[in-house]
């Protein structure tokens, strides 16, 4: 037996015990001879004493240990001598006089102190399995163990069945870049690994499951922005017979014994809903934060005769005004004006307008067009008091939302509008869902309509003439040959689709299917998927819904991010054992790697010259 109890165990009422303990030396200290080491595992620390007047031999050899060494120790549990007790500690009342030490092995020079948060990441990817004792880091894993097991949990008691679906399988258009891997039986052939398990879940349903999840790995061949990983989790949900209602009390009672299990949280449900439309409207955002006020207020009705120009024209042309009152930021000065500037011209504005309230005065080269009714309205309609200052958009509705809604999540960053974002209690969870996403996205790169959940999902039953009424021609080529998004029909069809944001997070999205063939060939159609396409990536999908597919929809949630917010974190990758580094690159395997040539001569693969190394 190599340990008798765990290193967060032993308490006063353990006095005079013989024990055995194990785990790894977290300190060691010197003290005139005696030898204070504090033995760590997994559960927690416990000091050990190595008193030359108790065992002299064992004291020597205690000398000699160093950090991280692993050993192990079996001895007596002792009080602490009165005044040396350590209340920071569980364990802080007792010690272990040892009578026996045996050193299971060595750790060498370290790649960097374990009781220090180490900035050069790529040094902690290295030597990820020593990062990962950082108990920072170890307590990440449990979480996210704790998470994946409270939702299996939920999941099981509502009828949902976990069925494993293939790694080894074919593109989905899930919008990304597929990772591929070559057929040696096949040659020229390749599997694709799944971005999502999206048509299989689908499948399963046409199959009887009726209730489907699973924890599912999902691979998107992407370039990395700062929180994406080329393979995550996904809480994969799909069922049968279900509307858009169903769907969220699922998911609300799942998140509900989530938080319940991890942080020990009783978060509010059910969750507030908005369209995509108002939470854009209002908060500039499809994912809207919250926890802070400063909505986007429409001024449209004040400046629809104006003098001034630029607001004018931008309503003339369709367009919107708008505006937030960012309170008590009168005091900006001109680095942060210069920066919120440029991310309002990132998002597609050509300047950005706004008005400091000081000293009773509205300061701003925009004030003079605004004749005394217009002030006197935007007062009342922003509730413009001394110390705010108001920020405005005239554009496309698109865009000046956009705009405010990137300069809104700014502003409250600069002024730290929600604390350290450490929640632990209910209330400082904001779940939203965010419901009748359009069902595409004009694309101008491609100069095409995508589907903007994915192709899978259906028209709102409102709007689904619109979508039988397409036809090529109403996709507005000639605009398209312009480069514009044309205005016609197809923007206007919503989806019945729907995203579960917390504290302005997308954590999860899903949709309720296309179930039948007909509707499912004409949206592949309105997407421009020629009839050989579909047949050949969507062939197998389509068959199966003329075989008696029944009504279904589902969800997925990211799983790294969802532990990441629990956990406090700001990136997926302190929740993930073994991240790749933002190359994509596994420093510590070092992969990808070369390969034997002769596997890539049994795969039938002859790299290019300019890709050898
Ligand atoms: N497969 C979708 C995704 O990965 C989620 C869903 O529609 O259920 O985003």
């Amino acid at each position: 037996m190599y340990r008798t109890n765990s290193c967060n165990s032993l308490r006063k009422s353990d006095i005079g015990r013989q024990v055995t303990l194990a785990g790894w030396v977290n300190v060691t200290r010197d003290h005139g001879g005696v030898t204070f080491i504090d033995l760590r595992d997994r559960e927690g620390l416990t000091q050990v004493v190595f008193r030359p007047e108790e065992n002299a031999e064992l004291a020597k050899e205690a000398h000699s240990l160093r950090y991280e060494d692993v050993i192990q120790v079996s001895g007596r549990v002792a009080a602490r001598p009165p005044g040396t007790e350590n209340p920071n500690l569980a364990t802080g009342d007792i010690e272990i006089i040892p009578s026996e030490l045996h050193i299971l092995n060595r750790a060498d020079v370290l790649p960097f102190p374990i009781d220090a948060e180490p900035q050069n990441e790529d040094l902690r990817m290295t030597y990820r399995y020593f990062d990962l004792r950082r108990p920072r880091l170890a307590h990440n894993l449990r979480m996210r163990h704790r998470i994946a097991k409270a939702t299996r949990d939920y999941l099981d008691s509502q009828g949902f069945v976990e069925v494993e679906t293939p790694i080894l399988s074919k593109s989905t258009p899930e919008g990304a870049r597929d990772f591929l891997v070559p057929s040696r039986i096949a040659p020229g052939r390749f599997y694709a690994l799944p971005q999502a398990p999206q048509q299989y879940k689908q499948l399963l349903m046409v199959a009887g499951v009726e209730k489907y999840f699973q924890i599912a790995k999902c691979f998107r061949d992407e370039d990395l922005r700062a929180d994406r990983q080329p393979e995550f989790t996904q809480i994969d949900i799909e069922a049968s017979f279900v509307t858009p209602d169903d769907i969220f009390a699922i998911t609300e009672g799942m998140l509900a014994a989530i938080f319940k299990a991890a942080p020990n949280a009783d978060i509010k449900t059910p969750f507030d809903r908005l369209t995509y439309r108002e939470a854009v409207t209002r908060y500039g955002s499809d994912k809207p934060d919250r926890r802070f006020e400063m909505e986007l207020v429409d001024l449209g009705e004040i400046f629809r005769d104006s003098s001034f120009k630029v607001f004018r024209g931008a309503l003339d042309a369709g367009g919107v005004v708008k505006a937030i009152n960012a309170k008590g930021f009168a005091g900006i000065t001109i680095g942060q004006a210069d920066e919120l500037t440029e991310i309002a011209k990132l998002h597609g504005a050509k300047g950005l307008a706004f008005i400091k309230i000081e000293n009773g005065e509205w300061k701003s080269p925009i004030v003079k067009f605004f004749s005394d009714a217009e002030k006197k309205a935007l007062q009342s309609t922003l509730n413009i008091e001394e110390g705010d200052c108001v920020f405005f958009g005239a554009d496309k509705w698109a865009i000046a939302c956009e705009v405010l809604g990137r300069l809104r999540l700014r502003i409250a960053e600069i002024q730290n509008l929600v604390g350290s974002g450490k929640g632990q209690s209910g209330s400082d969870w904001d779940f939203l869902w965010v419901t009748d996403f359009p069902l595409f996205e004009w694309s101008p790169e491609e100069n095409k309509w995508n589907a903007m959940h994915h192709p899978f999902t259906r028209p709102k039953a409102e709007d689904m003439a619109l979508l039988v009424d397409a036809t090529p021609s109403s996709r507005g080529l000639e605009a398209a040959e312009r480069g514009e998004a044309p205005r016609l029909r197809l923007s206007d069809i919503r989806a019945e689709a729907y995203d579960v944001v917390l504290n302005g997070v997308e954590i999860g999205g899903g949709s309720i299917r296309i179930h039948e063939p007909e509707l499912q060939a004409k949206m592949f159609e309105t997407l421009g998927i020629s009839p050989e396409a579909r047949e050949s990536q969507f062939g197998h999908l389509l068959r199966a819904l003329r075989l008696g597919a029944p009504p279904h929809g589902g969800i997925a949630f990211g799983l790294d991010r969802l532990v990441m917010l629990i956990c406090g974190e700001q990136s997926i990758r302190e929740v993930m054992a073994f991240p790749k580094n933002n190359r994509s690159m596994d420093l510590m395997t070092s992969s990808p790697a070369e390969v034997d040539p002769k596997q890539l001569r049994d795969l039938g693969i002859k790299l290019a010259k300019d890709q050898k190394l």
